[in-house]
């Protein structure tokens, strides 16, 4: 397990060998910190049927039993997982609860993961609540998520929320170069240092526009050569990240010195209100970016 989780599963680890685990989670964390990872071992050690109580700091799933060689091997009949690119229907929910209320294959535990939970539907979030409620015996539900706050209170409120922590940026750049990658730019890291699972994407696959595409745009911008709109339009298609870019590229120039550090603020507030509008997905991007662009023409 990731560094910055270890802590965490092991006090999972713990109370579930205890027996005072609850039995709805809701793993909460930045993207890219490794929630997924992170309830496929919560759910290995729930459904190891030995498992193992070394020490407070190094309990496991013991490896060897039926329910350990099964995972290993992908797949274990009392393990279902629901994701979706986009949207958890009713469908995938009913579906699952129909297998949970059935007893376990293995006479252990059942686990149900839901990957980025706040993409379930209203009358998912509802089909799933009663299960929530009073689950069948020895039947955990691990739901996963990045935005909350897209989830409904009425789900919130029959969860235990365990909130998983981001790496400092010093546990991020160990874990890349152990993965191979030295020397990562100071930028992507000040962008993804807190996701960094969401670093190596972006390292393997690099935004089309780069933080120097983005600074390089502001100067013409500044200089009179560029168009706020023409830039929004270029730039909307990663539009998250463009705000991303201008705040760190607004932070540069608030720690460089007195350049109209109110003006630059200002802006900063704009990026931070931008940020919470483009999570809405009827959003028109090019509109919010162009809000931003002209801030700092002025
Ligand atoms: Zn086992």
């Amino acid at each position: 397990m990731y560094s910055w989780l270890q802590r965490s599963l092991q006090q999972l680890y713990q109370r579930a060998a205890q027996h005072k685990l609850h039995h709805a989670l809701l793993l909460k964390g930045l993207k890219g910190i490794g929630k997924s990872d992170f309830a496929e071992q919560l759910g290995r050690y729930l459904l190891c049927s030995n498992k193992q109580v070394v020490a407070q700091t190094e309990a496991a799933p013991c490896g060897h039993c039926q329910s350990c060689l099964l995972l290993n091997a992908g797949n274990h009949p009392d393990l279902y997982e629901i994701r979706s690119e986009k949207q958890i229907g009713v469908d995938a929910i009913r579906e699952a609860i129909k297998k949970l209320t059935g007893s376990s294959q293995l006479s252990g535990a059942k686990v149900l993961v839901i990957h980025d939970a706040h993409t379930m539907t209203e009358s998912s979030a509802n089909a799933l609540l009663k299960t929530l409620e009073e689950p069948t015996n020895n039947t955990f539900l691990l739901l996963l998520s990045d935005q909350t706050e897209r989830l409904l209170p009425t789900i919130l409120s029959r969860c235990e929320k365990v909130a998983l922590p981001s790496p400092t940026k010093q546990a991020c750049i160990d874990w890349l170069n152990q993965q191979g990658y030295q020397n990562v730019d100071e930028a992507m890291l000040r962008l993804y240092g807190a996701s960094p699972l969401l670093l190596v994407e972006r390292l393997v696959t690099p935004p089309k526009i780069s933080y120097q595409d983005v600074a390089r745009g502001i100067e013409s911008l500044q200089a009179g050569s560029a168009d706020p709109a023409d830039l929004a339009t270029k730039w909307q298609e990663d539009a998250i990240n463009m705000v991303k870019w201008l705040q760190i590229w607004l932070l540069e120039k608030l720690k460089k010195g007195p350049n109209h550090p109110e003006s630059l603020w200002q802006m900063h507030k704009l990026c931070v209100s931008a940020n919470e509008q483009l999570r809405n997905p009827g959003v028109n991007k090019t509109l919010v970016l162009v809000n931003i662009l002209q801030s700092m023409v002025k």
